[in-house]
């Protein structure tokens, strides 16, 4: 259930229903939106009635219930508008959400050696893109497979992140890694294996660094977003969705099915910003490009790439990754696609700006 106060209720307002609600043994919590103050009800809002609610104050728009089980995660919890999530980077702070620039994240599958994660960050950071991505720690299907180098792969994507300022995104697989990762990540990504691990999405809940949370090859958009729902419930309201591709009963010529039609149903279904991988999603470097621009006519918020120096020796997703140099002509490409949607580079300038006035979403990492 949701409270709408009016525009320009007084806080002391906004506290006294507070307190009100609390003594019911419901825990408010405040959501300042652009447009209106929002204050969601959680815990079990079932014998509430909305009609005795709407009297504890004039300055109550309305009462609202939601009817989803991803009440967090659902859009109606903010009244219909997107949150962002604000990531603090060496070069900057980062927005992702619908009113936000497009983000682009690239970067190899795996973190190979210094030489390689800094070329590749180099050369990234070079066509426009504010991650990078690199895997430390590898979820293989195989045990014989490369599983990563672990806390050395940290330790040189510390030194991309020095060398370029770009932001670090990289998975954790494991909670007993959580202090490690999180030292080294800007965004801490679980991924598709782990979308139901659900004590790992608790403790990620329960500390600061935003979540890219990817979405399980099997996983329903509900299953997905009552993920999200863990990661919200336990106090982090920083989440960003990976569409990555769900399973296909036809892997001759693709790894996955890139479910584009996520894009419109999240946007229906949630305020959480939307990334999209199709280096996992297609698993064909070819295919890459195409389905990487569908994604932003699409509405998608942001991408994320597997991009190599060399994809035919890389240890792990060579087939695909992208050259550095292919990136650079698909970034080109987006920033045209963008611009058709009104998602434009130089667009939301100064929405970016006044969202970050904002205290709401503001992460300090
Ligand atoms: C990855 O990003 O390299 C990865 C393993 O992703 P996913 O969890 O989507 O398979
Ligand atoms: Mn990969």
């Amino acid at each position: 259930m949701i409270v709408v106060m009016k525009q320009g209720s007084p806080s002391s307002e906004i506290e006294k229903i507070n307190q009100e609600l609390q003594s019911q043994n419901i825990t408010p919590e405040k959501i300042v939106g652009k447009h209106n103050t929002v204050i969601g009800l959680i815990g079990d809002t079932q014998t509430l009635n909305p009609g005795q609610i709407q009297q504890l104050s004039p300055f109550i728009e309305q009462v609202l219930s939601i009817d989803k089980p991803f009440k967090r995660a659902s859009r109606e919890f903010r009244y219909g508008e997107p949150s962002e999530v604000f990531v603090s980077t060496p070069n900057g702070f980062v927005a992702f959400g619908q009113n936000c620039p497009i983000v682009s994240v690239a970067g190899p599958c795996s973190v190979e050696n210094e030489e390689m994660i800094i070329e590749t960050a180099r050369r990234v950071k070079a066509s426009g893109a504010k991650f990078l991505r690199g895997g430390a720690y590898k979820p293989r299907t195989s045990p014989y497979s490369f599983q990563g180098h672990g806390e050395s792969a940290l330790k040189l994507l510390a030194a991309a992140r020095e060398a370029t300022g770009l932001g670090i995104i990289t998975e954790l697989m494991d909670s007993d890694e959580l202090e490690k990762v999180a030292e080294v990540a800007d965004i801490i990504q679980i991924g598709a294996r782990n979308m139901q691990n659900f004590s790992l999405l608790k403790k990620v809940g329960a500390q600061k660094k935003p979540i890219l949370l990817k979405r399980g090859m099997s996983a329903t958009i509900k299953d997905w977003l009552m993920s999200a729902e863990y990661i919200l419930a336990a106090g982090n309201p920083n989440v960003i969705l990976c569409e990555r591709g769900i399973r296909t009963f036809d892997r001759q010529y693709t790894r996955n099915i890139l479910d584009l039609s996520a894009i419109p149903v999240l946007r229906s279904l949630t305020h959480l910003p939307i990334m999209i991988d199709p280096s996992h999603g297609t698993g064909k470097s070819e295919y890459v490009p195409v389905m990487a621009k569908a994604a932003i006519a699409a509405g998608a918020d942001s991408l994320m790439i597997e991009v190599h120096p060399n994809p035919a020796k890389a240890l792990s997703d060579g087939p695909q990754s992208l050259t550095p140099n292919q990136y650079q002509v698909l970034m080109q490409e987006i920033e045209v696609i963008g611009q058709a949607v009104d998602r434009g580079s130089q667009k939301y300038l100064s929405t970016v700006r006044d969202a970050a006035r904002r205290q709401d979403s503001i992460v300090t990492v």
